[in-house]
């Protein structure tokens, strides 16, 4: 028997969850149900992190949050910044560390708008990487 929190919801039930068959108990809904059994058989997560976007030189740089090796002045007429993006759906968990190697690498470039898919069919999966807000040029 295998004890996990339900995260479907802010209640977070103590959730257990028969290896076996995967029965669950202790969920107050219908919804912990299904998260318990795919959180044994096949978890998954959102994946939520920042890209960096490439810019003219003509708009100031932003303050680095990641001590000079992100956002800034980058030389050669171009600026750099961070813009959040998501996976548009649950990867698998045992694929987020591929998933965010792959963000990691990308270098977008302004203009980009909100939703706009940065990278398709990250690490091999079916979930596009996406940009979660808008960044003008
Ligand atoms: S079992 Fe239902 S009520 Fe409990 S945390 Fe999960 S979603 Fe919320």
């Amino acid at each position: 028997m295998k004890e996990i929190i339900c995260i479907t919801c802010p209640k977070g039930c103590r959730l257990k969850v028969d290896e076996e068959r995967f029965a669950v108990t202790g969920n107050a809904c219908p919804r912990g149900a299904v998260y318990g059994a795919n959180e044994l058989r096949n978890p998954v997560r959102v994946v939520t992190s920042t890209v960096v976007v490439e810019g003219p030189a003509s708009r100031p740089p932003e303050p680095s949050p990641d001590k000079g090796r992100g956002p800034g002045e980058a030389g050669g007429g171009v600026t750099l910044r961070r813009l959040p993006v998501k996976t548009d759906r649950p990867i698998p968990k045992d694929k987020m560390f591929e998933v965010m190697e792959e963000i990691a690498r990308v270098r977008a470039k302004a203009p980009v708008k909100a939703g706009d898919v940065l990278i398709p069919h990250v690490a091999g999966t079916e979930g596009n990487v996406v940009a979660t807000r808008s960044l003008p040029e």
